[in-house]
């Protein structure tokens, strides 16, 4: 945990950052949206960044979100940052209201059916594994060029852009060209279907400075703000 009074600050110091990053592309705060990763973190410290004014929030499993949620008050934003299991989406749409890693089209259209009988409209990214990592899930850039068509005929989903995790470097300057390989496929997918993908899910504590460089209009930012996680979530980062 951090120490008291510790979330708040560390939350304004991401937000000073996010603010610089901004200024350095010529961009606007306004365009980046922060999303405060609890993953591991208890309710008590969800509500600490609460109060200091941070509404959306990431977790990767389940489980522990169900646990959680209730806790809190209502009016916040949930997003689901983790792998999705099929046999789990009709919970994950019952608490989020983003899902940032949709990596098939199998599973794209099973979220779109069971949305379909629950009667929402889940935005959804579309998970890029650029670097073929077997741990991590994601569409290969060819894959998704094939499949785009497809996954936004689905009436349900509101297909938001594209997301990814690159493969771990040595500093954040390494990250950079995933970054912008990851918007240069947004770039082309956009021309390809004439349709808009404004959304570039992209950039964790370590290079979400980089990734605002490069385009993300969604960085999630876990460790930065709530301090090491005690725990790794199993199948997960960190
Ligand atoms: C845990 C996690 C993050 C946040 O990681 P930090 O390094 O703590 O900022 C971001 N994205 C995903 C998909 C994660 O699982």
């Amino acid at each position: 945990m951090a120490m008291m009074g510790g979330i708040a600050g560390q939350l304004r110091e991401v937000r000073e950052r996010i603010a610089a990053a901004c200024r350095r592309a010529g961009r606007t705060p306004a365009e980046v949206e922060l999303l405060a990763v609890s993953k591991t973190f208890p309710a008590d410290a969800v509500r600490e960044a609460w109060e200091a004014g941070q509404r959306v929030f990431a977790e990767s499993r389940l489980q522990e979100a169900e646990a959680k949620i209730p806790l809190l008050p209502g009016g916040l934003h949930w997003h689901f940052i983790g792998r999705v299991q099929r046999n789990k989406v009709r919970r994950i749409l019952g608490c989020f209201e983003v899902v940032h890693a949709v990596d098939s089209l199998r599973l794209a259209s099973h979220i779109d059916a069971v949305a379909s009988e629950l009667g929402v409209f889940p935005r959804v990214f579309l998970q890029v594994n650029a670097a073929g990592e077997e741990t991590k899930g994601g569409f290969t850039p060819d894959g998704l060029r094939g499949e785009i068509d497809g996954l936004l005929a689905m009436p349900r989903l509101a297909v938001e852009g594209l997301m990814c995790i690159p493969p771990a470097g040595p500093d954040a300057e390494s990250a950079r060209r995933w970054f912008a390989g990851l918007r240069e496929l947004r770039d082309e997918l956009e021309r390809r279907s004439g349709a808009r993908l404004p959304g570039l899910s992209m950039g964790m504590s370590g290079d979400y400075e980089v990734a605002i460089e490069e385009g993300a209009t969604q960085v999630r930012v876990g460790s930065a703000i709530f301090g090491v996680r005690a725990y790794r979530v199993d199948g997960e980062l960190g």
